[in-house]
């Protein structure tokens, strides 16, 4: 009796625990470091949390209790007062890190800024008291439109030090969706820039911002940071030069005193799965769970030179770029461009010339490298790094293993993080020098996250089968809402499983208790009574010597319910009958019978949002022959999509 549980076919028994000196010199150095951590955190997590709040932020005024929890709203550190800005500027300015840099940033035509915590902090303060000189006041909300230059993490900062909500709208954005997002959050000002670089090419940001603002009517203020010296109109009394208003400004700008609960950003999520929703975050909780969470998974030291090549248009830019490092006094690359240009060995470059410890990256990024050939990586020397982090999709198992030989040379431990832009921050992955890594598992929860797996009954399902992924217990940097839509936060996330937040993902557990994350529920294929996962899909495919990506969707079918149909890009070989045959035999002999796609269609790429994710969504409406009537404001490449419909052979 199916009970709705996903029946997992892949098999994956490959393990690789850190090595000796990576274990001996890591902070958390062994299983049971992790497990008495975990226990700890789940024991008494009010303690837990509460002992590490005050120790790891400051506080203005001392928090009265640590969590209240009115389900599904939580406030966490109720009562204190802090600053997310005091705690990763000011906080540093009495050590020694004063001088550390906080920042190694290079543009894509190849200029580089390196900038320390002293001067961060004093360029942090002239654009807050700018911003205050434009009536900015704690609550108001700002929209930020950026490409990735330090002004960018300046502005965030600025935002948080004086209590004025950050709305980060990635860069390649078009000017419907920033005129959305400010009517949304009824923004009061635009910061953004002349323009920026990618590959090779001009974005024309603030001819984009201009025509969002004429349908932005709560937008006031617009601040343009010159960054590309390209021609841009300036609309008297509405727009002002980064570089003026920070010129009269004074470097003067003592944190605000916030609640714990203050509004800290809004962030719309990716769009994977529907329209984005705008998701949002609070001060002391967040700051706290980044903090930690970069600290555990990164086993972060100082002499680290860390690099997230994630945009701060993103929730990892924002956790793992900005906050959360700069807590930890951590020095963060920051690059501004493609990894293609001017070639495509442009991030190994970074990696040799910066002398990068630790890189942390995206899953449709390592596809894009094995496509693009080892004679990119062979040119450098990746000698620096020591460990390697994986975000935003699950990895299949073969990627992981070319990430793991070709550029972690077979020293450096993986982490492949789960989490959301609603968790705020990574809530399953393996502590580097505490937990073996398998290819394609995110292993373990971190400290005080419960996870629960549950069959469509609401029943717990065993291990080995999946089941759809909850958190059974608050955690601090859970989202504390939707901006202005608390039904919509209730009915999305805690009402199919009461009491329990629901992820939109489904799960499996191993034999080991090591969780694998299954794809999304809603794109679940279900084939004669068995309900298959994505990844596993296509996992059997990517394993294939000719794919480099692949996507699987369910199409109706009156016998099975649905079929598996497949949208493959290859990296080599031709695409004809034969080689859609061997890949059919491939996968029936790797996953089996069940699996094996009805229909293999070849394509030069596949629909992606703007963060790099595939849009099943979209690809299940061209499987059946639909016309899409779905939001596709998130999707990278239009053309895209109309050469999938024309595909048709
Ligand atoms: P939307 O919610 O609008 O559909 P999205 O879910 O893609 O967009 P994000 O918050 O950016 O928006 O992405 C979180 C999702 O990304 C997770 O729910 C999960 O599906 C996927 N994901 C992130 N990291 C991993 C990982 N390490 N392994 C598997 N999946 C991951
Ligand atoms: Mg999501």
């Amino acid at each position: 009796m199916s009970g709705g549980q996903i029946d997992s076919v892949m098999q994956e028994d490959r393990k690789f625990p850190p090595t000796a000196d990576f274990q001996a010199a890591a902070k958390i150095g062994s299983f049971a470091a992790y497990e008495s951590l975990y226990e700890e955190s789940i024991r008494d997590p009010e303690k837990f949390w509460g002992e590490l709040a005050r120790k790891d932020l400051h506080w203005f005024k001392p928090f009265n209790k640590v969590l209240d929890w009115q389900p599904p709203f939580a406030k966490w550190f109720v009562g204190g007062t802090t600053n997310v800005s005091y705690n990763c500027l000011d906080a540093h300015l009495n050590s020694w890190r004063k001088n550390k840099a906080a920042f190694i940033w290079e543009g894509e035509p190849g200029e580089q800024r390196t900038i320390t915590y002293a001067q961060l902090h004093r360029e942090v303060c002239k654009f807050a008291n700018s911003l205050k000189s434009l009536g900015l006041k704690p609550g108001d909300v700002a929209t930020i439109y950026m490409p990735m230059v330090p002004e960018l993490a300046i502005a965030m900062l600025a935002c948080a030090r004086i209590g004025v909500v950050h709305s980060v709208v990635f860069g390649g954005f078009s000017a419907e969706a920033i005129a959305d997002r400010n009517n949304d959050a009824k923004a009061k000002v635009v910061i953004t820039a002349d323009g920026g670089w990618r590959r090779g090419k001009l974005l024309e940001l603030k001819a984009t911002v201009d025509t969002a603002l004429a349908k932005s009517p709560t937008v006031q203020n617009c601040v343009v940071f010159q960054r590309a010296k390209n021609n841009v109109a300036m609309k008297d009394g509405r727009d002002h030069w980064w570089h003026d208003i920070t010129a009269k400004a004074s470097a003067d700008c003592p944190a605000e005193q916030l609640d714990s609960e203050h509004p800290l950003f809004i962030l719309y999520t990716s769009g994977s799965t529907g329209k984005p929703k705008g998701i949002r975050h609070t001060t002391a909780g967040y700051n706290l769970f980044v903090k930690k969470t970069f600290e555990w998974v990164f086993d972060y030291r100082d002499d680290d030179i860390f690099w997230c090549t994630a945009d701060c248009g993103w929730v990892t830019g924002h956790s793992y770029i900005v906050y959360g490092p700069l807590s930890a006094g951590a020095t963060t690359v920051m690059y501004e461009g493609a990894p293609n240009w001017p070639e495509e060995d442009r991030f190994w470059d970074i990696i040799e010339r910066h002398r990068v410890t630790i890189l942390y990256t995206a899953p449709t990024a390592i596809r894009a490298f094995i496509k693009w050939g080892d004679h990119h990586v062979d040119k450098h020397d990746l000698s620096s790094l020591r460990l390697l982090g994986t975000v935003g999709e699950g990895i299949n198992p073969e990627a992981w293993m070319w990430y793991h030989r070709k550029i972690g040379g077979e020293r450096c431990p993986i982490v492949d993080t789960w989490w959301q832009t609603e968790t705020g921050g990574i809530m399953m992955s393996p502590l580097p020098g505490a937990i073996a890594t398998k290819p394609g598992s995110c292993t373990k929860p971190m400290p005080g996250v419960v996870p629960v797996l549950l069959d469509e009954q609401l029943q717990p399902v065993g291990p080995n089968q999946g089941g759809m992924l909850c958190i059974a217990k608050p955690w601090p940097g859970m989202l504390r809402g939707l901006w202005g839509d608390d039904d919509r936060y209730v009915q999305q996330y805690w009402t199919k499983v009461p009491g329990n937040y629901l992820t939109g993902d489904n799960s499996r557990v191993d034999n080991d208790g090591y969780y694998w994350i299954m794809g999304r529920i809603d794109d679940v294929i279900n084939v004669s009574g068995h309900r298959l996962s994505t990844i596993e899909v296509e996992s059997a495919l990517v394993s294939h010597p000719n794919v480099a990506e692949a996507a699987a969707v369910g199409r109706p079918d009156e016998l099975k319910g649905q079929s598996v149909v497949v949208f493959v890009t290859l990296k080599s070989g031709e695409a004809n009958d034969a080689l859609k045959t061997a890949m059919k035999q491939h996968v029936r002999k790797e996953i089996g019978a069940l699996a094996v796609p009805d229909d293999i269609r070849f394509t030069g790429s596949l629909p992606k949002t703007r963060s790099g994710k595939i849009m099943r969504r979209l690809l299940r409406d061209i499987a059946a022959g639909k016309e899409s009537v779905q939001d596709t404001s998130t999707l990278e490449d239009y053309s895209v999509l109309a050469k999938l419909r024309g595909d048709e052979e």
